[in-house]
């Protein structure tokens, strides 16, 4: 008779695509059931673990970072094993996981970003948010991307806390930048950074802005920048007042004072003004001589009641921004991954509890699990993949229980490893990247950085290979 899964003789395979917070927060919930055996390996395609907690949280954001000690702790488990430098699609695909785990779990994030759709979009020197958020966070596939720092002026458009920590850190003194963890290069580039003004712009007004108050506060407290919006666009228009007035969330009224208290602020002659502006926004980028961005064309906006939701039309007001570099900031995107359905729409995989669904029966696809972004599309802080994480790993047990599951062929462990092995020679263990700390560690202790972070796939491996 086969033995039942979830047993010490019959253990339950699941395999994590994806070490952010959203994987491991399924592997804990996974890894402490005491009555299931569940083995759990996590893949990465880059050397470390981490996905967003390493190369999304800013980093002068340091005490966020500290959910990793949680996830070193989950990585303790003997039934754990992480494989980075190991990419799902290329070194092993979906059908090979399929013929070797029960379960598997994509948490792979939005690893793309949204577009304004607006002319000159593609100039030189207009960029996503998301890529240089990358970049000075030392993602291996970023590190070599150019920001034109010479620019004086430059526009953030959208007003979430992406936006913020962009305009956050274009703001900061190369000092407040020294005492971080920010990549290398990019505390090279921006300590010669030109840039005088920052300006974030919000489509909506003061009261429908994504940032957390927390995070915009922070905006008002830099060493390095004055803070300042038009007093006319802190104001609420009539529908943003009776939205506030009549709701019970005591964070929105904080909020609005937060950014009123900002518009009755003087100038104290900081070296840099960063300026938040609401209800505009871009409709072109114009090209200088260079062929780069020089200005940006806004319109004004008003807000409209959409059943409920404020949203915004254009007025016929109009203005030019002149600015030499923009970011978009207007939000991140899921990518589809080979094999599994997507919805275009909303970028991510459409899924009932965790549980992807095949979008024209809607009934779930066996064995086939999501959690975090590319689960609920790219919204909610790092804690909120703790709940995210727990819902997945319960669809996950209740199917167990139930039968539902795939029958791999092959779900021995040490096969898999001798396979992952042999498909990627550099592949990077949990243990390795413990080394890999201590050595990022040690380098930024001798310089009084959190740490210093290797940034090249080339640089990892040299590194693994001297220690
Ligand atoms: P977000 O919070 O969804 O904000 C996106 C912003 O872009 C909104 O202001 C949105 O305005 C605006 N936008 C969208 N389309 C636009 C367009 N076509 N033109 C102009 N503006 C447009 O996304 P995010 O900032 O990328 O952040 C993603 C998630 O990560 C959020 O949950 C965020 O809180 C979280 N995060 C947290 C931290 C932290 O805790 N410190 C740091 C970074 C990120 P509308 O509201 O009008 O759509």
């Amino acid at each position: 008779m086969t033995q039942q899964l979830g047993t010490a003789e019959r253990p339950l395979r699941v395999a994590i695509v994806g070490s952010g917070p959203a994987g491991f927060y399924v592997a804990e919930h996974l890894l402490k059931k005491s009555d299931l055996r569940v083995e759990v390996d996590m893949f990465d395609r880059l050397p470390t673990p981490f996905g967003l907690v390493r190369f999304g949280v800013a980093p002068d954001h340091q005490k966020i970072k500290s959910v990793t000690r949680v996830f070193d702790r989950i990585a303790q488990n003997d039934c754990f094993r992480f494989y980075g430098n190991v990419d799902i699609g290329a070194d092993l695909t979906i059908d090979e996981l399929k013929q070797r785990y029960h379960q598997v779990c994509f948490a792979t994030g939005a690893q793309t970003d949204r577009r304004m759709s607006i002319p000159g979009e593609d100039l030189r020197r207009s960029h996503a948010a998301t890529e240089f958020v990358a970049w000075f966070n030392g993602h291996p596939d970023y590190r070599d991307r150019e920001f034109d720092l010479s620019a004086e002026r430059v526009a953030v458009v959208g007003v979430g806390n992406v936006a913020v920590d962009v305009a956050r850190i274009l703001c900061r003194t190369p000092e407040e930048l020294a005492r971080t963890d920010i990549a290398d290069h990019a505390l090279e580039a921006l300590s010669r950074s030109k840039v005088r003004e920052v300006y974030m712009l919000g489509r909506r007004g003061p009261a429908q802005a994504a940032f957390t108050n927390p995070e915009v506060r922070e905006l008002g407290e830099l060493e390095g920048a004055d803070i300042h919006v038009p007093p006319e666009e802190a104001e609420l228009d009539p529908l943003s007042a009776k939205e506030v007035e009549g709701s019970d969330d005591d964070s929105l009224r904080k909020k609005v004072e937060i950014i009123r208290d900002f518009a009755q602020r003087q100038h104290t002659g900081k070296p840099r003004l960063l300026t938040l502006r609401f209800l505009v926004s871009p409709t072109e980028l114009v090209a200088g001589d260079d062929g780069g961005v020089r200005r940006m064309r806004l319109v004004k906006n008003a807000l409209l009641d959409e059943d409920g939701r404020l949203g915004c039309r254009a007025t016929d007001r109009t203005e030019e921004l002149p600015v030499d570099l923009v970011f978009r900031s207007v939000g991140y995107r899921g990518v589809p991954l080979e094999g599994l359905p997507f919805h275009e729409r909303w970028g991510l995989i459409p899924n009932d509890l965790g549980r992807v669904t095949d979008p024209v029966s809607s009934r779930p696809i066996p064995g086939m699990y999501v959690s975090g972004w590319i689960k609920r599309g790219p919204s909610g802080v790092i804690g909120t993949n703790k709940k995210d994480g727990a819902e997945t790993a319960t669809a996950m047990i209740e199917d167990v229980a139930a039968g539902r599951v795939l029958e791999p062929t092959d779900p021995d462990r040490a096969t898999l490893d001798a396979l992952v092995h042999e498909r990627q020679p550099s592949l990077v263990t949990y243990q390795d990247w413990m080394r890999l700390d201590e050595i990022e560690c040690s380098r930024g202790e001798e310089c009084g950085r959190p740490r210093v972070k290797l940034t090249s796939r080339d640089d990892v491996r040299s590194a693994l290979a001297r220690s």
